[in-house]
């Protein structure tokens, strides 16, 4: 429901409220109109922003509780179910985490920072407020590391981002949360408690050593469920060998408090020196094609643990001021990329690694920068340094201008990267680029060399193709879902990439996109109404009710009328209702 009327929240009836105080404490439970517009916001998420836009009643939670605990926990979904309020899991808000339905309590993990270092078997196990920053930290310190980082700002959260990608940029040997994620405590829907990975096996101890358990892997269940299908409250992670020493801020090149304004004067955290028995080596290519194949060599050689083509996302990443960005963004990087490699084993691998990768790309016409070839590009990129690459990129440079991932089509084959950058050309020319008309390039920057994640030693890549809306500008945010349509249609009308990721593809997109599997949508319907028959976790998110969309289908949405003009404009099949009105299908 959409409204231009002075905006109230829903509130929970009284005893409902009472309740809540019970199980958190009086201090931990508000409906104080301050706190619940502080909940009102998302990052990178178009959806939420074009409701905010439109003042969508809905986006107001009722309440915001606050559990310190599992247990607290279950009893805070027990009472939803008593009571019938839906309820929206929340951790940092960058993406998905806005309420959907009317008279929604948000469940903030905020409380739930726990984090345990079991030294002995490699493993780590977190509760859902704890950041990829602390991850690293602690982990550092006792010389093991997580074995990657993603994108995101060192305060992502693990337990959040299962729900969501869990991808990193640094895949390429660890793999990001799809492997190295061994267990977890889920909270379902009725309150009660899922433990997943090998705990669930009864004498096996408390910290799960492997995924594995008696029956289906139903961790899968909770990929991309965007807090709709359980709470996590505990995740268990692998934990690898770290080589590289330095356990402190101030050592990696992280702002420390104590020493924080000397060291912003000389930008001194942005140029650390590189960590013992690591190198990183940025390549550069005269053009896509080549690094394409390069790429595919160098992740299939064995070697490195971090490999990315970034071209001029380095123009984000690596200037002081948007201004520069920007500047730069007009083409000032081109078409590069960069490995580290590490000696986990020896000394000595790093020397052979070393000429493994200089083989590669002087074969496959590449050029290395160097103190003797373009040391001002090198000079220019030194903030994306060994640490920012493995241990946080931070999401705090990525933001700027008002970034909004579009497409990231996963388990892409490696001509991926060529495709995504003439299909974003495409975009642009079809669909229009967000932002020249304020003077801003950053829209443009994949036609050259789109952001490339290796991953899984070259088993698989992903692209990522990116706009920057205004958040603020009604026309730029629904341009900006338009092309996030476009995008990923295109990648699959040709029927070579299943399906982007990303749960802000969740619905009014799931159930008019028979191409990804015609029964799918209905599939993951009968799962929903299977484990949360009650709707009460982020009801609308993944998917809709048959009600719901029956609602939709006769009354369309702006959101629904644009995904089927696009549609069109692609040259997909016209869709029609089933005979059921209950899905949408082909016409023959
Ligand atoms: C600039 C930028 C770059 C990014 N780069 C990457 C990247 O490289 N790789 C990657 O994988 N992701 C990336 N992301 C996505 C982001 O890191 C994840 O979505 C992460 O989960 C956000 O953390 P958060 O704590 O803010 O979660 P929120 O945004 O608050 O929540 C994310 C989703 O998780 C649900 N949720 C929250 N807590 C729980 C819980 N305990 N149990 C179940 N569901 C829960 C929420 O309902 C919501 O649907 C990026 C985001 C931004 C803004």
């Amino acid at each position: 429901m959409v409204t231009k009327e002075k905006v109230a929240p829903q509130k929970l009836p009284r005893e409902a409220y009472q309740a809540l105080e019970n199980i958190v404490g009086k201090e931990w439970v508000s409906e104080d109109r301050g706190i619940i517009e502080a909940y009102v916001i998302a990052c990178i998420d178009v959806g939420t922003a074009i409701r905010a836009l439109h003042r969508d009643p809905s986006l107001r939670a009722a309440a915001v509780v606050l559990p310190a605990s599992t247990e607290e926990v279950q009893r805070i979904v027990k009472l939803a179910n008593r009571y019938g309020f839906p309820i929206q899991p929340y951790s940092n808000s960058q993406v998905a985490s806005s309420c959907l339905a009317p008279g929604t309590v948000i469940v903030s993990m905020r409380r739930m920072d726990k984090i345990e270092v079991d030294e002995e078997n490699l493993r780590m196990t977190v509760q859902p407020f704890i950041n990829y920053m602390r991850i690293h930290h602690e982990a550092a310190k006792r010389g093991l590391w997580l074995g990657g980082s993603g994108w995101h700002g060192a305060i992502a959260k693990p337990c959040s981002q299962y729900t969501t990608y869990g991808l990193w940029q640094s895949d390429l040997k660890y793999l990001g949360l799809s492997r190295n994620c061994v267990g977890m405590k889920v909270v379902r829907p009725d309150g009660t408690l899922l433990r997943l990975g090998s705990t669930a096996i009864a004498g096996t101890g408390e910290v799960p050593f492997t995924e594995r358990f008696p029956g289906p892997n139903l961790m899968g269940m909770m990929k991309q469920s965007a807090g709709s299908r359980g709470i996590i409250t505990e995740l268990t992670l692998k934990l690898h060998p770290w080589v590289g020493g330095y356990p402190f801020p101030e050592d990696r090149g992280r702002p420390s408090l104590e020493h924080y304004f000397e060291e912003a004067k000389e930008k001194k955290f942005d140029r650390p020196p590189i960590f013992p028995r690591h190198k990183i080596f940025w390549f550069e290519y005269p053009d896509l094609k080549s690094m394409e194949k390069a790429i595919l060599r160098l992740a299939r050689s064995g070697v490195g643990i971090a490999l990315n083509g970034s071209g001029e996302y380095n123009a984000m990443m690596c200037s002081y001021t948007i201004d520069e960005a920007n500047e730069r963004s007009k083409g000032y990087f081109h078409i590069m990329g960069y490995i580290v490699v590490a000696g986990i084993s020896s000394e000595r691998q790093v020397s052979y690694e070393e000429k493994v990768v200089r083989n590669i790309v002087e074969e496959t016409g590449g050029k290395l920068l160097s103190p003797e070839y373009k040391p001002e590009l090198l000079d220019a990129q030194s903030n994306w340094n060994a640490e920012f690459v493995l241990n946080t990129e931070t999401g705090m440079r990525t933001v700027r201008s008002n970034y909004m991932g579009t497409t990231l089509p996963p388990c892409a084959p490696f001509y991926q990267i060529t495709d995504a950058s003439e299909y974003w050309e495409d975009l642009v020319r079809d669909v229009g680029k967000i932002g020249e008309e304020r003077g801003e390039y950053f829209s443009t920057m994949p036609i050259e060399c789109p952001y490339i994640y290796v991953v899984d030693r070259g088993h698989q890549l992903t692209t990522e193709t990116d706009m920057f809306p205004e958040r603020d500008n009604l026309d730029e945010v629904r341009h900006m879902f338009r092309a996030l349509v476009y995008a990923w249609y295109r990648y699959m009308v040709d029927n070579k990439y299943g399906q982007s990721i990303g749960p802000d593809v969740g619905e009014p997109l799931t159930s008019v996109s028979p191409e990804v599997g015609s029964e799918r949508y209905k599939m993951l319907r009968r799962l929903k109404n299977t484990i949360d028959p009650g709707g009460i976790f982020a009801p609308r998110r993944m998917e809709y009710t048959e009600e719901q969309f029956k609602a939709l289908s006769q009354n369309p949405t702006p959101l629904l009328k644009i995904i089927l003009e696009v549609r069109e404009q692609l040259g997909m099949p016209k869709l029609e209702l089933t005979k059921e009105g209950d899905g949408w299908q082909p016409v023959e």
